[in-house]
């Protein structure tokens, strides 16, 4: 590569040999049907024609009004994938209630996101009971939980949300247990800390874990922590009806996050976020100024302006991509897709378990097969390096 920018434009029929030359071989090409490792990358043509859409039409929505099709596409196409999912009602912006759903850039905004609504939620209940205390004092005080096999976006959303963050030990299937998060709390009721976000992960990154996510909703509902559930990538299962016994306890959920850029063929970038109650993003997130006001109160009405519901202030059409992708290939596709994804991971691990060499680590989840190399591991330990000489 040069060392500046060219003072002339170049032509395409230079620029297009250099992407093949000099970017492809320091690409992993994640959409390939070669590229076996970590979790899918759902790309499909539909949603590359909604990315190709979205930067054509180009609108950047600052507020509803600049662009109402965008915020309301979204809203649109959040309630149908929720109700793809068999989420609760009360996620759903067409229900009565206070909830409702949001397309972010990734699950660690998401996590981040609630977590910030955790702090509000907790910090307001806290100074009405206690009114002469003081609210930078009750901030210092707040605590949050996880598992130590939860994805480091949880371990970053404490960092910057400055909240003090407890990974909990997971039991041999690598879940959170009830039990283990209550014998947390309690410890840090009696030390005079609060007790304020603990998020759960139905699918960890690891192996494809399932936290006891109805356990773990029965200790924070009583005690008004905030739940937030991370499926980034085990969210797309449950499409199919199936897999939903996963997600038993759900509606103890204050927040939850799936991304469809995982497993649901929308391209990277798209995460949806469904809250239970708003009001406390809203009253995380929004600042008025008079040059961004909008016409209709999303407080009142369902209305939401976006920009008060996450960190940035533009947004793009990312609704597009999956509006396309929903309506191109249809639930029963995607069903489909997710059971044949599953059934090749049943096939995989049955040629893992007839392999001498190999065994399977943790039970294989969804479409995740852990193995490893049946390795002496006193040979790696003496000699500090193995050969394949000492594979079994
Ligand atoms: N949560 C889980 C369980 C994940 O597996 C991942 C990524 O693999 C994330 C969160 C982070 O997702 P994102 O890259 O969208 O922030």
């Amino acid at each position: 590569m040069p060392d500046e920018a060219p003072q002339k434009p170049d032509h395409w029929s230079q620029i297009i040999p250099d992407v093949e030359r000099l970017l492809m071989p320091g690409i992993t090409h994640v959409p390939s049907p070669m590229f076996n490792a970590y979790y899918p990358a759902g790309y499909s043509y539909p949603s590359i024609v909604g990315e190709i859409l979205s930067a054509g039409i180009g609108c950047v929505v600052l507020n509803r009004e600049t662009s109402p099709a965008c915020t309301e596409l979204e809203v649109i196409v959040l309630d149908w994938l929720a109700k793809m999912f068999g989420l609760p009602r009360h996620f759903l912006a067409s229900d009565d209630g206070p909830g409702g759903g949001i397309i972010q850039q990734s699950a660690s905004e998401g996590v981040l996101v609630a977590l910030l609504a955790a702090k509000m939620r907790t910090v307001k209940r806290v100074k009405m009971e206690n009114p002469d205390w003081d609210e930078d004092i009750i901030k210092t005080k707040l605590v949050a939980y996880s598992s130590v096999e939860s994805n480091l976006c949880v371990e970053k959303a404490g960092k910057l949300g400055s909240m003090t963050l407890r990974l909990l030990p997971a039991d041999q299937d690598g879940r959170l247990r009830g039990a283990e998060l209550a014998r947390a709390i309690l410890r840090d009721k009696h030390r005079g800390l609060i007790p304020c976000y603990v998020v759960a992960t139905l699918g960890t990154t690891g192996t494809c874990a399932f936290d006891c996510l109805q356990e773990i909703g029965q200790v924070c509902q009583p005690q008004r922590i905030w739940l937030h559930v991370d499926a980034a990538y085990a969210g797309a299962a449950f499409v199919c009806p199936e897999y939903r016994h996963l997600m038993e306890g759900v509606e103890l959920a204050d927040s939850f996050t799936m991304n469809p850029h995982k497993w649901l063929l929308a391209n990277f970038d798209c995460s949806t976020l469904w809250v239970k109650d708003r009001k406390y993003i809203l009253d995380a997130f929004s600042i008025e100024r008079p040059y961004m006001k909008s016409v209709e109160s999303d407080r009142e009405n369902y209305a939401p302006d976006f920009r008060n519901w996450e960190i940035g202030l533009g947004r793009r059409f990312r609704s597009l991509k999956l509006w396309l992708t929903l309506r191109l290939y249809g639930v029963a596709a995607l069903q489909d897709r997710v059971r044949h994804h599953v059934s090749l991971a049943q096939r995989f691990a049955n040629h893992v378990r007839l392999d001498p060499r190999f065994e399977i680590y943790k039970r294989p989840q969804l479409g995740l097969v852990c193995f490893k190399l049946k390795v002496d591991e006193t040979l790696i330990f003496r000699t500090g390096r193995y050969s394949t000489n000492n594979l079994t």
